[in-house]
């Protein structure tokens, strides 16, 4: 069984099966080895750990929420100790892959056909293809479900068959700078729905330029996507995607994730601002010694705890059929505002070393920042929650 993190005061981790435990004890280990220790460098070149990829995949990191590419079986639960490990070592790596084999991946075991999901989810388990997800625009974020402009125009061919032509721009699209394959979401000028196109690059009209001087997950390469007539053949569009709705249907699975990825977040922060009290000597006593510093500490890990049981209890509502939409965004939404407290106070414990990268809160702290705006800001998925409490959405 893997140790237990000291951060899981509760030992929620028994709650895994052995082999769930013996599963995740190896892919900390190979956080520790291969990923901690190189995170601050990607980081500060904003680079992407790509060269990860067919070890990401050896290990089974993408794709094990889908039963054509899960590599042993294993629970949401599960999934989300995953993300939380990974985040822990390095939120950005846990977006990459988020990005990947959560968004992208799960965009086409939703939405997909079978011969779509046979087609794609295997290759992208393999790590043969890297994948983005292109939802959000420069004139819309929130309002993606009705404002989408990006508009996707269907016309036969010559030969019969038929095809699609899509217009538009997408900002903030992580891995979008490099990914062979983009699920593209439009707007279908002849209903008005939104339908989703996997794009595959590089193709005639399909642009991508990487966001620079970004302060918050630097090591995930964003980008602006320009459309400009891009075609794609109609058995590249997810034949079960009919309308926003779908979509819904995947940010529902994804956004628990990005709960777990936020408790790692706060978990890293945690570990780091502690070690560093105890080793920080002020008025001739190590800095962990003082109650106002006890009590950060106590608050920090307080907050873990609880968002623990939430992650705990929400994952187990997916694997029991139980989970909404208003259930992933409460977890969402309060997991990453308790984040965000907790990078600060130990931010606060670390000093002025805490703003620098080499005392190993800072990376936190920007980080933070992105996973509390991501998959729907603490706002929007507080109003989700809103609307499900009272019948009324106040976003309409
Ligand atoms: P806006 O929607 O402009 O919101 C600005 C502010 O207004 C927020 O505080 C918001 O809560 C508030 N607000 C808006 N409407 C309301 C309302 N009705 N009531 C109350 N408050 C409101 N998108 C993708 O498609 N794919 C990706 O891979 C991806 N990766 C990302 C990675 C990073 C690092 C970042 C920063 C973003 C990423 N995004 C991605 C985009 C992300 O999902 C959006 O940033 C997010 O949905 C918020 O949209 P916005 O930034 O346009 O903010």
């Amino acid at each position: 069984a893997a140790p237990l993190l000291d951060a899981d005061f509760y030992a929620f981790q028994h709650q895994l099966s052995e082999p769930e435990q013996r599963a995740l004890s190896g892919i900390r280990h190979f956080l520790d080895t291969e990923v901690r220790p190189f995170a601050d460098d990607h980081w500060e070149r904003a680079e992407s750990p790509r060269h990860l990829v067919p070890r990401i995949a050896e290990l089974g990191l993408f794709g094990n929420a889908f039963p054509e590419t899960a590599q042993f079986p294993n629970s949401a639960v599960f999934r989300g100790w995953v993300a939380l490990e990974i985040s822990r070592a390095d939120p950005s790596t846990a977006t990459f892959i988020g990005v990947h084999s959560g968004l992208a991946m799960t965009a086409i075991a939703v939405g997909g056909s079978a011969e779509q999901k046979a087609e794609w989810l295997p290759r992208l388990a393999a790590g043969e293809l890297v994948a983005a997800f292109g939802l959000t625009e420069p004139g819309h974020g929130s309002d993606t479900a009705r404002g989408l402009e990006t508009t996707a125009e269907r016309r036969r061919r010559d030969d019969g068959e038929d095809e699609w032509v899509l217009n538009g721009s997408k900002r903030w699209i992580g891995n979008g700078a490099f990914a062979d394959l983009v699920v593209i979401w439009a707007r279908d000028v002849a209903d008005d729905q939104v339908k989703g196109f996997l794009v595959r690059t590089p193709t005639p009209g399909f642009h991508a330029s990487k966001i620079e001087r970004k302060q918050s997950l630097r090591a995930v390469e964003n980008a602006d996507i320009e459309l400009s007539g891009v075609v794609v053949p109609e058995r590249d569009r997810l034949q079960e995607i009919h309308s926003f709705r779908d979509v819904a249907i995947v940010l529902r699975l994804t956004r628990a994730d990005v709960a777990w990825q936020g408790l790692g977040v706060a978990v890293g922060a945690y570990e780091a601002a502690l070690a560093y009290a105890k080793s920080r000597v002020q008025f001739g006593k190590p800095i962990a010694s003082f109650q106002l510093v006890q009590q950060k500490l106590a608050n920090a890990l307080a907050n873990i705890t609880a968002c623990i049981a939430l992650c705990m209890r929400v994952s187990q509502m997916q694997d029991e059929g139980l989970q909404a939409d208003h259930h992933s965004a409460m977890a969402k939404a309060f997991v990453t505002a308790r984040m965000r407290e907790t990078v600060a106070l130990c931010r606060e414990i670390v000093g002025g070393n805490g703003i620098q990268l080499d005392h190993g809160v800072a990376r936190y702290f920007a980080d933070a920042e992105a996973v509390y705006t991501f998959e729907g800001t603490f706002d929007m998925n507080s109003l989700i929650v809103g609307r499900a409490i009272t019948g009324i959405a106040a976003f309409v």
